[in-house]
């Protein structure tokens, strides 16, 4: 770009020059013929003034005016021509000089003496034979007497010509030097705003948005170029603006826990992790096709639906495996006017809310069911009672009965808001470090009685000392379940042997018994509340159906947890883990 300019610069100017001086030449010369012909004809006009003198010696004449005019500094040639074209003077010829004689040829059919003749003056240039050089004549015509003719050598003009030419080629060289440099700075002065603007150009569109480019002056490329900076504040502006909106609408869609995907004719055109997550492939990005699964194709089908009713639809999509998943699924057009042909969808997974609505359900079920059992007892023995007169045994065992179910009723409340404490509090602000074996032997002392009216040995084995940070009233409770159950499903001369241990770090308790044993199908829903592996049993034996998920609970909020092993007919062996207390080291 700037080498063009300058060239054209250059050419320009050189053009200018070759043509001023192609147009110079011929006009210098026209004007310079018109000042040798001005000198001639004022020359003439003076020699003419007085012809008689110029008759008595022509000769004489001839010389004296051309010495005369040397001496003035003008090289003039000054000859003397008859009417019958002989040469009467010419200042050429003073006897000495070589060449051919004037004399001797007759002057008649000279051009200059021809046009004279016919209008007074001529005029004439051509090479002299006489003199040997190239004159420019001028004759003119004196009726009667002769033609007085003065000639200017040629060579003078030739020479003036030659110096002004040269003086024109030095001029033009000079110019074109001149116009070289003035067209180079000149190029550079316009180049170099646009050699910046272009770099900034450059670099914005390579993503360097603060890149400007720095042009001063008030010029109108300065002009173009704060325009071009304005114009990059409001592109970064608005790109940065797009940026963060980006970045927020990036973090809220991460952040979601529902999979959010728009979709257009079967490709994605954005998805969050979760949706990855949900449509079990990590691999799914921005423009994959989807429909690389079965649910993958079922939610295609969804979105399609969505598109053809051109409204949003909601639908339920289940996923087989295990744990089945169940997936509610909201799809619907996209409203971004008539580019906008994609669909978009939001997936939540609803598998966890829909366990616990039925956990909720069945509680419900089985707390009504299990406050309904006792309560329809109750009422039918006091209607028993009402309706007529029964003998003191009847009515006491009526009492015993009523009393009974009064105590399940208490028993069954009681664990009920036991567990919903337990599950309320996350922790348990009010631990203390408790003795295991100490809380042990007193639950053991405790239940007792009742190991023997069942006829089953109670045996314990600890290591001392074992510390856990728990609530001693709750620790005894987890106990008394465990031993209570290990006494109420045991066999006759049963017995339940409870251990305790430190083993890496925490308190193991286990608690064995030789009782009837669970069947392997029971004991992955042993510890959810009212389950029991025999429901009349457990109630005769005045069970809640809630002592196990009690135990599960209370391990869980002190970071424990409870485990189960069991042979049908040979017995169970509960073990609970609670991490010990801080320095609570193995006794030595
Ligand atoms: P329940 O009040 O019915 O004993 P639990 O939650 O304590 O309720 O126990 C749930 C069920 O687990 C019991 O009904 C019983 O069928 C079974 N079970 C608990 N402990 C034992 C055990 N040591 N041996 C055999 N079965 C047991």
């Amino acid at each position: 770009m700037k080498r063009r300019l300058m060239l054209f610069n250059v050419s320009v100017v050189v053009a200018g020059l070759a043509a001023a001086f192609l147009l110079a030449l011929p006009l210098v010369r026209g004007l310079m013929y018109e000042e040798f012909t001005r000198r001639l004809d004022t020359s003439l006009a003076l020699m003419t003034s007085s012809p008689q003198t110029i008759r008595e010696n022509p000769q004489s004449f001839a010389l004296l005016e051309s010495q005369a005019l040397q001496q003035s500094g003008q090289q003039m040639r000054v000859s003397i021509i008859g009417l019958d074209g002989n040469v009467l003077g010419d200042s050429t010829v003073d006897g000495s000089e070589e060449g051919e004689n004037p004399f001797n040829s007759n002057h008649l059919d000279r051009p200059e003496i021809q046009q004279a003749l016919k209008d007074g003056h001529g005029y004439h240039s051509r090479y002299s034979q006489s003199v040997g050089e190239t004159f420019l004549y001028a004759a003119t015509y004196i009726p009667g007497y002769f033609f007085v003719r003065a000639a200017l050598p040629i060579t003078e003009l030739e020479d003036v010509m030659n110096r002004i030419l040269l003086f024109l080629l030095a001029s033009m060289v000079l110019g074109t030097a001149a116009a070289c440099l003035i067209a180079m700075a000149n190029s550079r002065r316009i180049t170099r705003p646009l050699m910046a603007l272009t770099s900034a150009a450059v670099k914005i569109s390579g993503g360097d948005l603060g890149s400007r480019a720095t042009v001063n002056g008030k010029h109108e490329l300065g002009e173009l170029a704060r325009a071009f900076n304005q114009m990059a504040d409001t592109t970064q502006k608005t790109i940065e603006e797009l940026h963060r909106k980006h970045r927020q609408l990036q973090g809220v869609l991460q952040g979601m826990d529902d999979g959010v995907l728009a979709v257009s004719k079967g490709s994605l055109l954005l998805l969050n992790d979760r949706a990855r997550e949900l449509l079990e492939d990590p691999t799914l990005t921005e423009g994959s096709p989807l429909g690389g699964n079965l649910l993958q194709n079922r939610l295609l089908d969804l979105i399609r639906s969505a598109k053809r009713q051109g409204g949003p639809i909601r639908d339920t999509i289940l996923c087989p495996g295990t744990p089945e998943r169940i997936l509610n699924v909201y799809a619907a057009p996209l409203n971004a006017g008539k580019s906008g042909e994609g669909t978009l969808a939001v997936i939540s997974d609803v598998t966890e809310m829909r366990r616990l609505q039925q956990l909720r359900s069945e509680f419900v079920a089985n707390v009504t069911h299990e406050l309904k059992t006792p309560l329809t007892s109750i009422r039918g023995f006091i209607e028993l009672l009402k309706s007529g007169d029964r003998d003191e045994e009847t009515r006491r065992y009526f009492y015993d009965v009523l009393d009974i179910e009064a105590e399940r009723l208490h028993h069954l409340i009681d664990d009920m808001l036991v567990l919903s404490q337990i599950e309320n509090a996350k922790e348990d602000v009010s631990a203390v470090p408790c003795n295991v074996e100490q809380s042990l032997q007193s639950t053991i002392e405790q239940l007792r009685p009742m190991a023997e009216k069942s006829r089953v040995t109670l045996e314990l084995s600890s290591e001392h000392d074992i510390l856990v940070p728990c609530s001693p009233t709750r620790l005894q409770q987890m106990f008394r379940n465990l031993i209570e159950n290990a006494i109420k499903y045991n066999k006759q001369n049963g017995r339940v042997t409870v251990t305790a241990l430190r083993q890496r770090g925490m308190a193991v308790i286990r608690v064995a018994d030789t009782g009837i044993g669970i069947p392997p199908e029971h004991l992955d829903r042993l510890f959810e509340r009212f389950y029991r592996v025999d429901t009349s049993r457990s109630r005769e034996i005045g069970g809640t159906g809630l002592g196990l998920s009690i135990v599960k609970h209370l391990a869980g909020l002190y970071n424990g947890d409870v485990s189960v092993e069991s042979t049908p007919d040979i017995g169970s062996v509960f073990t609970v883990h609670l991490p010990l207390a801080a320095n609570n080291k193995p006794a030595s």
